[in-house]
């Protein structure tokens, strides 16, 4: 027992229990958005979550897919009816990695391929394997997506570097502090990073990628890059970027911003004994995968489509929905309140600081819910730093375009307004 930790309730908890079973960030944010998108009653304008946006084109594609199966009984006997091999499905994992090196010269093979349950369900697994007790893992630009924080059960810790935010002429934007990086301490363990980065949707440069892959390489551990927006699917990136591959490197490719959260399905390319490590895990906790998403994408893998449809679907569709929202944006606070916005490079997300906002900015958000409209606080995406590391932690905040315009548009006039009473109040 002396492992273990009370917790209200009738049971006691394990250490384990206690980490993992109690509210946290972002299971604050995905019952938010849960509750939220069951009532279709609610005037709540949701700006909070990083749900993908209905982008028909791209749904049209995956209902043909899906027609496709269920209209032959040994596809739906194969999809439905069988366990995947804890690796996933070799025919998916050949082409995945045929696709990488005809479209980026990687070389990877299906041994270079893993499977998960999603993205967070591989950085749980991948991030508690390579670091324990004492030993860290180093997020190099610090706001980085809040769903990691609370995944570390092993003993290991976070230790985020913040990034030098600067200031340009429309935007500002976050760079990477690389002689921060450089001088972390030898219990780093591995370095993770969202390209596109939710919450700032900016995109690490390529400089940057090449220098942190360096330091990694020259230290021995692995370079996570989190591409859940990124190239080649679902392609929410809005600046040239090149995606380079080495034995280190541990790249997460993930199906839920293609359209497709409901599926669960996640993809590694990484070294065997990283794709196998998450095979041996993936048979302890789960058996298998999800192989849903893997048929309905096998063919678009196959025939090379995937990267042609979302660049052609998915990224205008994005992109003409952050350039609307930036425009309202910029049209209500114009001359009302302080504000700088980072450069939309990528991803879902407008993140807004605001140098002189009067009240933390987790106030000004359950401001903002009771206002009818739901936020994220800056605050969750700044982890392993100290809590007064940047005044951005505190001032800060993420809202998403992928919602319907109207919504958008109303979400942005509520922010707009409750801003302007909070920074009022201030004299
Ligand atoms: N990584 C980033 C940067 C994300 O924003 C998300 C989800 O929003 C995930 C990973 C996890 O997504 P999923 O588990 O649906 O693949």
């Amino acid at each position: 027992m002396s492992n273990n930790v009370k917790h209200q309730g009738e049971y006691p908890l394990s250490a384990f229990g206690t980490t993992l079973g109690v509210a946290t960030g972002i299971g604050e944010l995905m019952e938010d958005l849960g509750t939220a998108l069951a009532d279709k009653s609610t005037n709540l304008c949701m700006l909070g979550g990083g749900q993908p946006a209905y982008c028909p084109d791209m749904m049209a594609v995956f209902q043909e897919e899906l027609q496709k199966i269920a209209s032959s009984p040994e596809r739906v006997q194969e999809v439905l009816g069988e366990y995947d091999p804890a690796a996933g499905n070799m025919e998916f994992r050949k082409a995945l990695a045929q696709m990488f090196h005809e479209l980026n010269q990687w070389d990877v093979t299906a041994d270079n391929i893993g499977l998960a349950a999603g993205g967070q369900s591989a950085c749980f697994h991948l991030m508690n394997a390579l670091a324990g007790e004492g030993e860290h893992i180093l997020v190099p630009l610090i706001p980085d997506y809040m769903g990691y924080r609370d995944q570390l059960v092993s003993g290991a810790e976070f230790m985020g570097i913040p990034g030098i935010a600067e200031i340009q002429e429309d935007f500002f934007r976050y760079r990477v502090d690389l002689e921060a990086v450089r001088q972390a301490p030898d219990s780093v363990r591995m370095m993770v990073l969202s390209r596109p980065t939710n919450p700032s949707g900016n995109v690490v440069t390529d400089a940057e990628v090449r220098a942190l892959s360096e330091e990694c390489k020259r230290r021995g551990i692995p370079l996570m890059i989190d591409h859940a927006y990124g190239e080649p699917f679902p392609n929410a990136v809005y600046v040239e970027t090149e995606s380079f591959w080495q034995p280190h490197h541990i790249h997460l490719y993930s199906c839920s911003k293609l359209g497709l959260p409901g599926a669960r399905t996640a993809m590694v390319v990484a070294c065997p004994q990283i794709t196998q490590l998450l095979t041996n895990m993936t048979a302890v906790t789960s058996l298998a995968n999800p192989n849903l998403a893997q048929a309905l994408t096998l063919d678009l893998i196959k025939q090379r489509t995937l990267p042609t449809l979302s660049a052609k679907y998915l990224k205008p569709f994005y992109q003409e929905k952050c350039d609307y929202a930036v425009r309202t944006l910029k049209g209500l606070l114009a001359d009302k309140v302080p504000y700088h916005l980072h450069a939309p490079e990528g991803a879902f997300f407008l993140w807004i600081y605001f140098p002189e906002l009067p009240i933390p900015v987790q106030d000004l958000v359950e401001r903002l819910k009771q206002n009818g409209v739901l936020v994220i606080s800056g605050h969750w995406f700044f982890f392993g730093v100290d809590d007064n590391a940047t005044d951005h932690q505190h001032k800060c905040l993420r809202m998403t375009y992928s919602m319907e315009t109207e919504e958008v548009t109303k979400g942005l006039e509520r922010l707009t307004d409750t801003l302007v009473e909070v920074h009022r109040s201030k004299v």
